[in-house]
């Protein structure tokens, strides 16, 4: 009975999570489309207004979230896992790796919240109208921004939480606070990618703890007696059901962890794919949706090779200097 209350705790606190996340940062960009939206609908009845306005207002509550996730799972891996670990003997070079690797992503995170992501303003407006070509299907000459009463550059697009427009406007991320556009999508890729691998070190040195006990413990070769008395070899359904209830919290921190990895790592791979195509989420999405009606606007994108679309993601003031 333990055993199952807590795997049930532990699959709805997976499906909570999951949806958050969903919710947050899955704004429909696949084939799951209907499947995003509909969650969104279902959460937009279960979740309060207060917390809905965090998605529309420019709020710090995520940045705090993620910091409690970040400390939350580092909390159990040095309390714990570390410690069963250096009991084990395992090499200590390799649990000291998601540390540095957690540093290196709270860099790129910080990068990516305090930097400015391409504010358009009356100043800058000029040099951002001339970067990049009008391509009359998704901006058009000549359009301003009702709001910042602002001519629009080309590929811009005015964020609603923030309240002004942004050069090459990706998304708004609620993680972050903050856009994701010409000048910081470097940080976002840079962020996106440690955090994997983050993860990846951490679901790494937990299974490689988990196994180690299991082969010490040689629970392959035992065997357990059930309620009606009967002997049986152990198998992996019973190992794992061993391992749940021997160490609850290490092992939903491993399945949260295997979840976030999909996630996170997924993600990650659509972003890195736009850069090099030199798209934004923003034009990937209403391409697709208008790719039907008009099939042309899929050949016509900002893309200009691999090389120069890297330097314009890594190296996007020298992009500007060179184009002016
Ligand atoms: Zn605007
Ligand atoms: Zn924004």
């Amino acid at each position: 009975m333990d055993f199952l209350w807590l795997f049930t705790f532990y699959v709805l606190s997976i499906i909570i999570l999951v949806s958050i996340f969903c919710f947050v940062s899955g704004r429909s960009r696949s084939r799951l489309d209907r499947i995003f939206g509909r969650a969104e609908e279902m959460l937009s009845f279960v979740l309060p207004t207060w917390l809905q306005s965090w998605f529309q207002t420019r709020s710090g509550a995520f940045v705090v979230l993620h910091l409690i996730l970040d400390a939350l799972v580092f909390a159990e891996y040095t309390w714990e896992v570390f410690g069963y670990c250096v009991e084990l003997e395992m090499h200590l070079r390799f649990l000291l790796l998601p540390y540095i690797l957690i540093s290196v992503n709270l860099y790129f995170f910080y990068k990516c919240c305090v930097t400015d992501p391409g504010v358009i303003t009356k100043q800058n407006v000029t040099l951002f109208t001339q970067v990049y070509g009008y391509d009359e299907i998704l901006y058009h000459i000549g359009n301003v921004c009702k709001t910042c009463h602002l001519c629009k550059p080309a590929r811009s697009k005015h964020c609603g939480v923030c309240g002004c427009c942004v050069q090459r406007f990706d998304h708004h991320c609620v993680w972050v606070n903050n856009c994701i556009g010409a000048l910081n999508i470097r940080y976002f890729l840079l962020y996106l990618f440690s955090l994997t691998l983050t993860v990846l070190s951490l679901a790494w040195v937990i299974t490689a703890f988990l196994l180690q006990v299991v082969l010490l413990s040689h629970m392959m070769t035992a065997a357990y007696v059930n309620i009606d008395g009967q002997e049986h070899v152990m198998n992996i359904a019973v190992i794992i059901q061993h391992l749940f209830l021997t160490f609850p919290r290490i092992v939903f921190t491993l399945g949260f962890l295997i979840v976030l990895v999909l996630l996170v790592g997924g993600y990650g791979c659509f972003v890195f794919y736009l850069c090099l195509t030199n798209q934004t989420t923003n034009e990937w999405y209403k391409t697709r949706r208008h790719a039907s009606a008009n099939r042309s606007l899929t050949d016509k994108g900002y893309s200009k090779g691999l090389k120069t679309n890297i330097q314009e993601i890594f190296l996007p003031h020298s992009f500007y200097k060179k184009d002016r």
